[in-house]
């Protein structure tokens, strides 16, 4: 731009030339800026994941992979699991200025989750499966408010959260023998919508 103002060109021909070459690298660089944004947020989530807010919105439409022989022992007796959801949260220790410390965010890894039933009792209790991980994401991004935190000291928490998911998604089933009690199960669900509140 100085060296185009330094040659001393005419108004109507600087125009011109910044319709004709700055324009077209502005939009460039906004295109590669959007484009590497989505890649670097699938990086970031999984190529298979997708990000949700709400249990309500896992379908079986997100059960996309195929079903595996999974044993599961129902209060003594052997039996197989229907469906299995994988479902976590992905998160990031930021140190940048003005941005947040933690983010986090749920996903639901579609290829990793399977049915071979489509009840509705199942997905229901699929979908508790998916809010006790929206729970523990919040609790990740509840880790803001320690923002003067070192961020070891940030992760580490959120590396503890995710233990604790892993073991409440087992309590989950051994309470409610992968939903086959529907008193547990509905208490569960309960808990969950509350929490989620
Ligand atoms: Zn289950």
């Amino acid at each position: 731009m100085i060296l185009l103002l330094n040659r001393n060109i005419p108004d109507s021909e600087l125009k011109d030339q910044i319709y004709k070459t700055l324009l077209p690298v502005a939009a460039l660089s906004l295109v590669i800026l959007c484009v590497s944004d989505t890649y670097l947020f699938k990086l970031f989530v999984g190529k298979t994941s997708k990000p949700y807010t709400d249990m309500s919105e896992i379908g079986w439409n997100d059960f996309q992979g195929s079903p595996i022989k999974e044993e599961l022992n129902l209060d003594g007796h052997i039996a197989y699991a229907d469906a299995q959801i994988n479902s976590t949260f992905r998160f990031k220790v930021n140190e940048v200025y003005n941005y947040p410390r933690v983010i986090s965010i749920p996903v639901i890894d579609t290829k990793k989750s399977w049915t071979s039933k489509y009840s509705e009792s199942l997905l229901k209790h699929e979908r508790v499966h998916s809010g006790i991980s929206l729970y523990f994401s919040h609790r990740v991004n509840e880790l803001n408010k320690y923002w003067t935190w070192q961020t070891e000291s940030l992760i580490e928490k959120a590396d503890q959260l995710h233990d604790s998911l892993i073991v409440t998604q087992k309590r989950f089933d051994r309470e409610t023998l992968h939903g086959t009690i529907k008193s547990k199960e509905y208490e569960w669900e309960e808990r969950i919508t509350k929490l989620l509140d």
